[in-house]
């Protein structure tokens, strides 16, 4: 199992040898369902879905600039309100995107509310909500009682519904039955740098060519007999990109919760992140309950694992277990190595009382 963190339902992940330039914390197996993505380089966090325990993490909530919503079921959307709570008083913008009608029911979780109309209130929120390649945006702003700055916008969706320096965003339509969903997949891009100690063992000068070297190679613009002017004397890129320049390729994680399976959204997810590094999937179900995951339109363990499997990930961390299984969760992992080894989940909390009985989906 892997070794989660002190703090009880959450862990995060980084193997030495193989350094990511992130890091991620993951809700407990059976807790309320959030994934936090820390690019702590670039002093900004993602946020998939906003399960109760991010009532733990303000300190990266503060650096949250994109929070993504699957779908509007409480556990995945309960702690919406503690993060406004903790960026009140954050002169920033908060992205928010979900499915069509996330708009509104934030907007009535907003209402619910009185808000003193301060000038020094200045959160905005920026919304989007996504229905068949059509994004409405909407602007709220704290302000003005988070209510509309202006009339919503339309606008087409054909790539990543977010692009930022150093990762994008796409979105795809899952099948919640009733409840329109999506799966996110994020997509780091590749890091150029220069090998520092090959430039010193070869006694040449940094200088602006380094920046141009770099920008060239990150745009795909460097032809092999391109040259650059190096200490006064000109060099030909390709001697360059192969002595000095290190490509550090982006890793892909893929976040799927609350669906079934259909082969139209897997292969749609195949398109977009064949290889993905990390696969994080729900598991409500154990397949002896297969029947219930249908009912309910959840996925079971195996279902999971069928899905990193045809994905030809790296790594499938197990989320969002019926409570019903509890404490033996990680029946759900052994199942799921039967059909993709590299499975694993976050170690459970301890539990100080059975919650047996308890409505086992939302
Ligand atoms: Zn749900």
């Amino acid at each position: 199992m892997m070794e989660g963190s002190r703090e009880a339902g959450a862990a995060s992940f980084q193997s030495a040898d193989d350094k990511w330039a992130f890091r991620w914390q993951l809700s407990g197996p059976s807790q309320d369902p959030f994934l936090l993505v820390d690019f702590e380089n670039d002093g900004l966090a993602v946020l998939f879905d906003c399960g109760v325990r991010v009532w733990g993490k303000v300190k990266t909530i503060l650096k949250v600039r994109h929070l993504l919503i699957t779908h509007a079921h409480i556990d995945h959307l309960i702690g919406f309100d503690h993060i406004i709570r903790s960026l009140l008083g954050e002169n920033k913008t908060l992205f928010v995107h979900g499915p069509e009608g996330i708009t509104r029911r934030l907007s009535a979780k907003l209402e619910g509310y009185d808000w003193d109309k301060s000038a020094e209130q200045e959160l905005i929120l920026d919304i989007r909500e996504y229905r068949d390649g059509v994004g409405t945006r909407s602007v709220l702003a704290c302000n003005r009682r988070f209510e509309p700055v202006s009339a919503p916008e339309t606008f087409s969706v054909y790539g990543p519904i977010i692009d930022e320096k150093h990762f994008a965003i796409h979105t795809v339509r899952v099948a919640h039955g009733g409840s329109p969903c999506l799966a996110y997949v994020l997509s780091e891009k590749d890091s150029v740098r220069i090998d520092k100690d090959r430039l010193d063992a070869l006694g040449v000068e940094p200088g602006p060519w380094v920046g141009e070297l770099i920008r060239r190679v990150e745009a795909g613009s460097a032809a092999d007999n391109d040259l650059i002017t190096v200490g006064g004397s000109e060099t030909s890129i390709s001697d360059l990109v192969r002595d000095l320049v290190r490509v550090r390729r982006g890793r892909v994680v893929v976040y799927i919760t609350d669906t079934v399976y259909e082969d139209g959204w897997v292969d749609r997810l195949k398109e977009l992140a064949t290889g993905a590094d990390l696969v994080v999937c729900e598991s409500t179900f154990l397949q002896a309950d297969s029947h219930l995951a249908s009912v309910y339109h959840h996925l079971t363990s195996v279902q999971a694992a069928r899905i990193a499997r045809e994905l030809d990930a790296r790594q499938l961390m197990l989320f969002h277990v019926s409570s019903r299984y509890h404490p033996n969760l990680f029946q759900a992992v052994q199942e799921a190595r039967s059909v993709f080894p590299r499975t694993d989940m976050i170690q459970p909390a301890r539990r100080t009382q059975s919650r047996r009985g308890r409505k086992v989906s939302e």
